[in-house]
């Protein structure tokens, strides 16, 4: 378990790389951390690991506080985007790293290097060096090498992010896997939201240094709690729409809604382009507008409407897509839609 209080990095030049961040990570768990560049999710993870000293706050590890203790002694992996393996070292070797480190007999640091080296298809490569291997092979080089010190945490850095997309799905699902069956608490940095959706047991969404929703992927997916997470998550941009309660109904982008909220709220009505039909004839619950833009998913079009010099977005099955130009009106399935006021969720 990882436990973290009051944390807190000013860089010299008064960057407040973290600001206050209280969180646990239970035993087992796979937590990421996301948001935009420059949110503060490197330096946590530097700071979990002991590369980052904290201007305040502690740091436990299993009830331990290890907030002073050098990373060597925190019994943490780290995995980085560049993996950081030797150049000069062959694969054995690099695997072997950390028991040579701590002392491992070499013949017995061989054979566990190999053993981990099969978990990871890596068998045929341990010959190799850095230099003749793929990206791919590197990054498991680098898993491997952390895996081999049987760590209490993982710690990982974009470890996907200098892989090609097929390769970084594939790598995802066999990371996933790996976590589960090793049950190691891990903590994985990403900028990508598909992948911490995929991937984690629970999300926290960062932005400047602060923890701005914490919760599992679905909670963070269906439950946005601010605007700032609704527009970071999901792969098509959640549509958000200025709104305005009059004569007991809630007025929006043309579509005249059902409300109980008072006379005068001003809101951002929010619903996904997945929750949202498009119905090719008028009706008074349905935003109206001309569509703008198709756009092939694969299984799924997404079509963009012009309305009012405003764009939303429907998904549409594949099949389904309106002919460029028409009218459509885009009806948003209403126990999905949430309510924003002063970009926090009301409703
Ligand atoms: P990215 O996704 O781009 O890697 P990030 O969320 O990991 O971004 P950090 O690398 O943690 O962000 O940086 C957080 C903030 O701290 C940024 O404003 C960054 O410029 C600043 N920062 C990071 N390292 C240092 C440093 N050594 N000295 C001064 N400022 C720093």
């Amino acid at each position: 378990m990882i436990s973290l209080h009051g944390l807190t990095k000013v860089f010299p030049g008064g960057v407040h790389a973290l600001d206050g961040i209280d969180l646990t990570v239970a035993d087992g768990e796979f937590f990421a951390l996301l948001g935009p560049s420059g949110c503060g999710k490197t330096t946590l993870l530097r700071t979990i690991a002991g590369l980052e000293t904290p201007t305040s706050g502690t740091i436990r590890i299993n009830e331990q506080d290890v907030t002073t203790l050098p990373p060597g002694r925190r019994d943490v992996a780290m995995v980085f985007q560049d993996y950081a393996i030797f150049p000069h070292m062959n694969v054995t070797d690099n695997i072997a790293y950390p028991l040579r480190i701590k002392k491992v007999p070499r013949a017995e640091r061989t054979t566990k290097a190999a053993d981990v080296a099969a978990t990871l298809s890596l068998t045929e490569l341990l010959h190799r060096r850095p230099g003749q291997l793929s990206g791919g092979q590197q990054q498991r080089v680098a898993l491997a090498r952390a895996i081999a010190c049987h760590p209490t945490v993982f710690l990982f850095d974009e470890p996907l992010s200098n892989l090609d997309a097929r390769l970084r799905l594939e790598a995802r699902t066999f990371l996933k896997r790996l976590q589960r069956d090793l049950a190691v608490t891990t903590v994985f940095v990403t900028h990508d939201q598909a992948e911490a959706l995929a991937l984690a047991d629970r999300i926290a969404v960062m932005s400047q240094g602060r923890m701005i929703q914490v919760g599992t992927p679905s909670d963070i997916f269906q439950r946005p709690a601010t605007t700032f997470v609704a527009s970071f998550i999901g792969s098509t941009p959640m549509n958000l729409l200025p709104g305005t309660v009059t004569g007991g109904a809630l007025h929006v982008a043309g579509a005249v809604l059902p409300t109980t909220l008072p006379d005068g709220q001003d809101i951002l009505y929010g619903v996904r382009p997945e929750y949202t039909d498009l119905s090719t004839t008028e009706r008074p619950d349905a935003f109206p507008g001309t569509v703008a833009v198709l756009e092939n998913l694969g299984t799924a079009t997404l079509v963009t409407l012009e309305t009012d010099s405003r764009f939303i977005q429907v998904v549409v099955p594949e099949g389904a897509e309106p002919p460029l130009g028409t009218p459509g009106w885009a009806v948003p399935r209403q126990n999905r839609a949430l309510l924003y006021h002063d970009g926090q969720l009301i409703s």
